[in-house]
């Protein structure tokens, strides 16, 4: 039997996952479209400022502490390994992505978004599963 207590905890942690899936689907965005403003403005100071590194430095802290809330909670709590293994090939390859620049910038983060965005996807569907909380769908 669930307790009001751990309903609500769950209730959290998918709201956490769906504010994770926003955060990467907008890593995703801003690595679609900075090479394509980088294309169409040139080297103007506002495609310095959306194109420069510290968008994902600014995005790595809040996604690494939801991957903390969510996905690390569901590997320990129930098992349920597969959703941290992707969020945490997909953060490394967001941090090795600082490192590098040009097109290979852009795919690495595009590939490591959205291995993070799957990895919360996956969770919140299993939490959801998990509890047959239709007020959450
Ligand atoms: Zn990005």
């Amino acid at each position: 039997m669930e307790t009001a207590f751990t309903d609500c905890l769950h209730m959290q942690t998918v709201k956490q996952d769906t504010a994770a899936l926003w955060l990467s689907g907008l890593c995703i965005v801003h690595c679609i479209a900075a090479p394509v403003v980088f294309l169409l403005a040139g080297t103007g100071l506002l495609t310095t400022a959306f194109t420069s590194e510290w968008v994902h430095v600014l995005l790595f802290v809040p996604m690494l502490v939801l991957i903390g809330s969510t996905v690390f909670k569901s590997a320990k709590r129930y098992q349920y390994r597969t959703p941290l293994k992707l969020a945490a090939i997909g953060m490394l390859i967001l941090l090795a992505s600082l490192s590098v620049h040009g097109p290979i910038e852009s795919v690495m983060g595009i590939l490591g978004g959205s291995l993070v965005f799957i990895a919360h996807w996956k969770n919140r569907r299993f939490l959801k599963a998990q509890f047959h909380d239709s007020a959450l769908s």
